[in-house]
């Protein structure tokens, strides 16, 4: 039966246990004593959105950060989150802007066909690149840093191993970039006025609540906020798994971690034009069944241990493997516990592997369109029987490929 069982179950490519080391948010802190301002009974409950900070809440109600702070009983500004609520002065339909690079308050005042005396009536103190300025007009409705109108995250909460999409829309052309769990990664452009991120989630953090830095460019001005990423535990199996004596020369820790790290160099590509579109296409030309899933925690024979970083589809030797989208091959080699290997780097930070191939049929550097055949399954590296292994990176990051076949991957979202 324990043979029997190891059959089933193709042997494949597993990754170290090694977790980083993470930093969970904490709650905001109340301040208990903090004193309450004597003339606020006509404020109004106010609901934080996601991304909205209490300096640009304060300034667009006409107070300052500490006063507000007190009024609501924030000790630390910087931490209030979503959903939590905070009562703020009547609204006075007051518009917020940041001063652009070289912009007087005069060029300010002319560029919106404002008085200049009513700009500055209502901000007092020096004028500076980058200082938030109210002025007349349609209140906003949300109290977002400059130049984001929008923004989201998708889904939350997320399991880990698997993907979230952090959505940008900006008054004007901008750049960023997302810092989480130790790399900066880019946004990428999908026009003038909309950006994304992705955060690849390795299976083995721990769930909880973790921060994400956003950093923001626009006309010589950054703007930097840190907002919450909620994840989930999700569901993984365990798999032991013993090998046989013709492939533990294969089952080696060393070589295991010599490949991983050989592959390295690939998982720090990052190109950005974007050539991947939802859902993707399945990567086979019928529907098999998946043999062994993504994120299950493996031993084999208790040599080498760690988790399943691909999924494992039962597909006959011979059978044609698709591309699930545009792309451009990046790897196609012969591994040694991969066996016959392609990489396709679809941009935009996302990247799909293929292992165990019986053949080859593209080279590095060549384009292959969404559903174009560029290889045949097979048997070949740290494997016991036919099938594909389907392997995808997020921002150089294994996840679980699985999610990015459904329809509604990122609820909420639309990606152009
Ligand atoms: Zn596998």
């Amino acid at each position: 039966m324990q043979r029997k069982f190891w059959l089933i179950f193709v042997l494949c490519l597993i990754m170290p246990l090694a977790q980083p080391v993470l930093a969970s948010s904490v709650a905001p802190p109340v301040a208990a004593d903090a004193p309450a301002l004597a003339d606020n009974s006509a404020w109004t409950a106010h609901t934080v959105r996601l991304g909205e900070q209490m300096s640009c809440l304060a300034s667009r109600s006409g107070l300052d950060l500490p006063t507000l702070a007190a009024a609501n009983r924030v000790l630390n500004p910087t931490l209030v989150r979503a959903g939590q609520i905070l009562n703020l002065p009547p609204s006075e339909s007051l518009s917020l802007a940041a001063v652009h690079a070289s912009e007087t308050l005069l060029t300010f005042a002319v560029r919106r066909g404002l008085s200049l005396w009513e700009v500055r009536r209502l901000n007092s103190g020096p004028w500076y690149t980058g200082k938030t300025v109210r002025f007349p007009g349609a209140a906003m409705e949300t109290c977002l840093p400059y130049p984001l109108t929008a923004f989201a995250v998708s889904p939350q909460p997320v399991i880990r191993g698997r993907t979230a999409m952090f959505s940008f829309e900006t008054t004007e052309p901008a750049a960023c970039e997302i810092t989480y769990l130790g790399q900066t990664e880019p946004c990428y452009p999908l026009d003038d006025a909309h950006l994304y991120a992705l955060v690849g989630l390795s299976a083995l953090i721990d769930p909880g609540t973790y921060r994400v830095k956003v950093t923001v460019q626009a006309d010589g001005l950054e703007t930097a906020f840190s907002v919450p990423l909620e994840v989930g535990a999700g569901r993984y199996g365990y798999q032991y798994i013993n090998p046989p004596a013709s492939l533990s020369k294969l089952m080696d820790p060393d070589l295991m971690q010599g490949e991983l790290d050989y592959l390295a160099t690939w998982r720090a590509i990052r190109t950005p034009e974007r050539l991947w579109e939802l859902p993707l296409a399945f990567p086979l030309p019928v529907k098999v069944s998946v043999s062994a899933n993504y994120g299950d925690r493996r031993s084999y024979g208790g040599m080498v241990k760690g988790y399943h970083s691909g999924v494992d589809y039962r597909a006959w030797g011979g059978m044609r493997v698709l591309a699930p989208a545009d792309g451009v091959v990046v790897l196609a080699e012969r591994l040694e516990a991969r066996g016959n290997a392609v990489l396709i780097d679809h941009g935009g930070g996302l990247m799909t592997g293929y292992w165990h191939l019986s053949r080859i049929d593209v080279e590095v550097g060549q384009h292959v369109k969404r559903g174009e055949a560029f290889a045949l399954v097979g048997n070949t590296g740290l494997s016991t029987g036919a099938h594909l292994h389907w392997e995808m990176w997020v921002n150089g990051v294994s996840v679980d490929s699985s999610q990015w076949l459904s329809a509604d991957a990122f609820p909420g979202l639309q990606l152009p």
